[in-house]
């Protein structure tokens, strides 16, 4: 294949959420169709991020427990994903990576979780309650129509500079009060959706990897890739 892609998979043996792995596996499906390679490494407990190694991050959901267990962790990589981020890297956060990419996330039992605040939002803890179902977000820039489902404790307030993702068009979203759905900054889309979001929503996995092709191969003629219309698939 001609292109070649890094790909940084953040914690990937501790979280992976009802198949958030899968989004792995749609990102190396459109990759081949872009003809491209990805070469995708777990990046986890004590191993150094470092920035530049890296064309795409990808970081998945997990439950409070091993949230916390990375949050830890986290600390230690956040000036170079902080500048990864900052860069314009090309990252997709979901659930409890979504959070851990803001200021801080409190778990189901009140604990607060300390997030990195690569991003400017912060998550809190519904009483006794979870947003769980499928859910539509439309991106207000693109006209795009996402699908997935989602399941989670916390309620995301979006910071300054920060655009969700898609407005609610039926689900509950960051907050079920808002009707945002998930977060773009820069080239970091972070989301709530399982299901997963790159298998339903080929479009958000070409945007990424175009935006990384881009990065990568500043000289390239990537009209081919730029032209892969992909149907959608829900
Ligand atoms: N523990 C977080 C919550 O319930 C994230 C769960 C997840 O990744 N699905 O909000």
């Amino acid at each position: 294949m001609k292109y070649e892609l890094k790909v940084a998979h953040l914690y990937g043996d501790l979280l992976n959420t009802y198949g958030d792995n899968g989004n792995l596996l749609a990102l190396n499906y459109y990759a081949k169709m872009m003809d491209t390679k990805l070469d995708i490494q777990i990046v986890s407990l004590d191993d150094q991020f470092v920035a530049k190694d890296w064309d795409i991050v990808f970081f998945g959901g997990g439950q409070d427990y091993e949230q916390t267990i990375v949050s830890r962790d986290l600390q230690n990589k956040k000036a170079e994903l902080t500048s990864y981020i900052e860069d314009g890297g090309p990252l997709l956060a979901i659930c409890g990576g979504y959070q851990l990419l803001g200021h801080y996330y409190v778990g189901a039992n009140g604990e607060k979780i300390s997030g990195i605040g690569a991003l400017d939002h912060y998550t809190l803890s519904q009483d006794d309650n979870r947003f769980i179902g499928d859910i539509v977000i439309k991106n207000q820039e693109t006209g795009e129509t996402y699908h997935g489902f989602e399941n989670h404790n916390g309620k995301t307030y979006l910071g300054k500079d920060e655009r969700p993702l898609g407005k609610v068009v039926t689900g509950n979203g960051n907050n079920g009060e808002d009707e945002s759905e998930g977060v773009i900054y820069k080239n970091v889309y972070g989301s709530y959706f399982h299901g997963p979001i790159l298998t339903r929503n080929g479009n958000l996995a070409k945007r990424i990897l175009l935006t990384a092709l881009h990065r990568r191969y500043p000289d390239a003629d990537l009209s081919a890739q730029e032209a892969l219309k992909i149907e959608p698939t829900f």
